[in-house]
């Protein structure tokens, strides 16, 4: 196999236009929707007002008809309906599992289809958003790395999962009642469809929207992006965005890592730790978590444990063990409860945090890993996916 062939970024991001050709505001940042109301004729001295009151009706109280906007004149919400529209993606179907998960399909330009999970926790909601249709990387137990085709999501696709989710959470407020600060919709996750950061500065507009004060307005420390390891974007991951990260890391060894995550054979064990080391100090945020998928008889020894408490020291961490989420044709099988166990206290003892993550819309496929938009499919043959990963 190629070594380079499955860590291309060769996908395509369509233009910021809406199907029927105007161009919607979702998605431009603040300078960009500043200019985009200079092109029509705000003012430049008044732009940067007219911003802020149509960011807080799109983003606080979630409104998409220009009309509601009764701060604006009349005359010029007219020419905003004119020039522009508010659009989100269309969700086609939505499932709602025996625990309260709930998996939504949305359609976006072209047609294609990407998947959005809701997991209600006691204390908190996480929303699992995708960044790409499909994945240009075949990391060899993951269902989404299966699915040929591949397009980059725009940012106003990116922001647009997390805005039909409030759609469906009736979470926008309601003008003149009480604030509610319990939030359904309070974390966000970057482990859907996709690797994030191929997709750089649409997920950064989206996640700097998301994070706007005046808007939707989520902490930084509320949102974790999820990277296989695409090294030379994790120092800009931190400047730039500056969200918690997650790292999918999955072995201890490279002969093993590059079977598992193949973008391992371009970026090492070693490089991608180098990396991870700065990440804290610039980001300043508290800890990386090290996802590590279950895999029976691949990567879950005790020798596995102890290596991987020694390729980590130094780094503040924490150890998310995610027993694998079997898809069918699967070529791996999850470790049984009693290896997972075993392997969660020899790192507990050597001090980290090393929760076990339940599955959650198991009855709906709503796992992670496990999403691929169900009509697509072109897939690839099981035999192919093993002989990618060299097995
Ligand atoms: N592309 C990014 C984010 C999406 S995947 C990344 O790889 O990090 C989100 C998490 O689910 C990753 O840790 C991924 O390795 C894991 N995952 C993928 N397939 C899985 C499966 N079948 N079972 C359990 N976890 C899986
Ligand atoms: Fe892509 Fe992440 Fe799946 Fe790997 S695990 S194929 S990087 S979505």
């Amino acid at each position: 196999m190629d070594a380079k062939a499955p860590i291309t970024q060769d996908v395509l991001t369509i233009p910021r236009k809406a199907e029927d050709g105007l161009p919607n505001l979702i998605g431009l940042t603040r300078p960009a929707m500043r200019d985009a109301l200079i092109a029509i004729g705000t003012p430049e001295n008044q732009a940067k007002m007219r911003v802020g009151q149509i960011w807080q009706w799109i983003y606080h109280w979630g409104v998409r008809d220009f009309d509601l906007m009764t701060n604006l004149a009349k005359d010029y919400r007219t020419k905003l309906a004119e020039n522009f529209v508010i659009t989100l993606p269309e969700v086609v179907t939505r499932q709602v599992s025996e625990d309260g998960t709930r998996k939504y399909l949305v359609r976006i330009a072209g047609g294609h289809e990407v998947e959005v999970v809701y997991i209600p926790e006691t204390d908190r909601g996480t929303l699992c958003i995708s960044s790409q249709v499909g994945c240009t990387l075949t990391c060899s137990f993951c269902h989404t790395g299966t699915q040929k085709l591949v397009r980059n999501l725009t940012a106003a696709e990116v922001v647009g999962q997390i805005m039909v989710a409030r759609d469906d959470l009736g979470e926008w407020p309601t003008q003149g009642a009480p604030k509610n600060e319990t939030r359904l919709l309070s974390n966000i996750v970057l482990m859907g469809m996709g690797e994030p950061l191929y997709n750089f500065e649409n997920v950064r507009d989206a996640m700097k929207i998301a994070m706007d004060p005046e808007g939707i307005s989520l902490s930084r420390r509320r949102i974790t992006l999820s990277t296989s390891g695409v090294v030379p974007e994790i120092a800009r991951t931190a400047s730039e965005i500056g969200c918690q990260l997650a790292v999918s890391f999955h072995a201890t060894t490279d002969e093993v890592r590059d079977r598992l995550v193949p973008i391992n054979k371009r970026w090492p064990i070693a490089d991608l730790l180098d990396a991870l080391r700065d990440y804290p100090k610039v980001s300043n945020s508290e800890r990386i978590t090290f996802e590590y998928v279950m895999l029976d008889g691949v990567n879950d020894t005790d020798e596995d444990a102890h290596r991987l408490i020694k390729l980590i020291d130094g780094i503040p961490a924490k150890i998310n063990l995610i027993p694998f989420n079997e898809w069918p044709g699967a070529p791996y099988k999850r470790s049984s409860n009693n290896r997972i166990r075993k392997f969660a206290d020899i790192i507990y003892k050597a001090g980290y945090a090393s929760p076990i993550r339940t599955p959650r819309g198991e009855d709906i496929m709503a796992a992670c890993g496990q999403l691929k938009s169900a009509t697509e499919r072109a897939r690839k043959s099981r035999k192919q996916i093993a002989q990618e990963a060299g097995l």
